[in-house]
């Protein structure tokens, strides 16, 4: 595929994984932007160079990415198996998601290592179960080697719930195709919460789980969970808060986890708001804050969760700093709220888009296997 493919001196004297993909692409151009804001936000650096773009693995490895007429080339290259199956996955996975609508081909070429564990999966036991409000539980885990987990811009995990008493747990695997093998017969079921509080060197960490009235595997594992059960972890990702003149922070009971992880990281003199919707007063929890940023909770008072517009109307009441460029925001909350809100701000308070990290945590109606095979437009902004 050429020039944009070499490597460099360094390089050329590692023993390399290389594979290659050439994917037929027709609409491209319309998702490329889409895609490598996706890859970034999940922890792969994006390097643009001439005629095409690099994304490096922090498990090794690089990807690049060559758009042409109605194609996306893909050459990957890692020092051993398990980074290169993951960048493999990554690319396998978040491409298809962003272009669901697409169905496209992904077939990979090249050398082969192999189905390998995923390299970030760690195995926790759950150490205590208790309600630190009537409508959120919180879980202290215990577990290895959770360094790279304790990163306060990267602060999102994906859990993988193995049936109680399985006897010897097994896990996902990647293979050669950048696709995950499920042990059994069945799939294993994973969500996606926030590491709320972690301690690497002491081995544990603390998830804040929304007792929620939906079904799903996710909350059917919370409200089962014991002493001695086991979760995979996988992750972490996502961005976190940007250094900022004043910061803008807002959820519901899913992004209050992520909220209270920001303030307590903030330095003293940090200034802003907290916009906060949860149930009601129950619900309201001692946080540890700057001083100079205010907290405000907002009560549903009875209203079904994403069912309200009290932090759309909460976003558009606020008085703004006139210096928009020192704004941050980071937002977590049901896919209507957090549309409306981020909409909001980029379209009518004059915000630049780096200015706000905002996630759909959930979407009414819709469980995660759902907007997976929906697809990124279904949470899209
Ligand atoms: C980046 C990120 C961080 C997150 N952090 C956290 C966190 O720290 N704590 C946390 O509890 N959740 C968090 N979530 C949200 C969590 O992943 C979803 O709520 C997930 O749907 C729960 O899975 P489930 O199996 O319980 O329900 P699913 O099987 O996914 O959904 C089943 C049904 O329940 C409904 N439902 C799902 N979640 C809720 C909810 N919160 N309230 C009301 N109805 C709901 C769905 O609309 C669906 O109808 C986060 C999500 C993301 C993307």
């Amino acid at each position: 595929m050429g020039e944009p493919f070499l490597t460099t001196e360094n390089e050329k004297n590692m023993p390399l994984f290389r594979a290659r993909t050439s994917i037929p692409f027709a609409r491209i151009d319309d998702y490329l932007d889409p895609i490598l804001t996706s890859l970034v936000a999940h922890n792969l650096e994006l390097r643009t160079e001439p005629g095409h773009y690099a994304v490096v693995s922090p498990f090794g490895g690089t990807g690049h990415l060559v758009p042409r007429q109605g194609r996306l080339d893909i050459m990957v290259e890692a020092p051993s198996g398990p980074p290169f199956n993951r960048l493999k996955h990554d690319l396998t996975s978040l491409i298809g998601f962003v272009a669901r609508e697409e169905a496209l081909t992904i077939d990979w070429t090249g050398d082969t290592a192999g189905s390998v564990l995923p390299p970030d999966l760690r195995i926790l036991t759950v150490e205590r179960v208790r309600d630190v409000t009537p409508g959120l539980r919180r879980i202290t885990f215990s577990g290895h080697d959770l360094g790279r987990y304790a990163v306060p811009d990267q602060i999102h995990c994906r859990l993988i719930f193995q049936a109680k008493g399985a006897g010897k747990p097994e896990w996902p695997r990647l293979d050669d195709n950048g696709r995950v093998v499920w042990p059994g017969r069945g799939q294993l079921a994973s969500r996606i919460y926030t590491i709320r509080r972690i301690d690497a060197d002491a081995g544990w960490l603390d998830i804040d789980f929304v007792l929620h009235a939906g079904n799903g595997p996710g909350i059917g594992w919370v409200r089962a969970a014991a002493s001695g059960d086991i979760v995979g972890l996988l992750g972490p990702a996502a961005h976190g808060p940007s250094p900022a003149g004043w910061y803008l922070l807002a959820g519901d009971e899913t992004g209050l986890p992520g909220i209270a992880r920001i303030l307590e990281g903030l330095r003293p003199a940090a200034r802003g708001v907290a916009l906060i919707e949860t149930a009601g007063r129950a619900e309201e929890q001692m946080l540890a804050h700057p001083p100079g940023i205010e907290i405000r909770w907002l009560h549903r008072d009875g209203r079904a969760p994403g069912s309200t517009r009290l932090l759309v109307e909460a976003v558009r009441a606020l008085a703004l700093p006139d210096q928009r460029e020192d704004i941050f925001v980071w937002c977590g909350a049901e896919f209507t709220a957090f549309r409306e809100f981020r909409r909001y701000l980029l379209n009518e308070a004059g915000l630049a888009a780096a200015q706000c990290v905002a996630f759909s945590h959930w979407r009414q109606g819709m469980s995660e296997e759902d907007i997976a095979a929906a697809g990124a437009s279904s949470i899209a902004p």
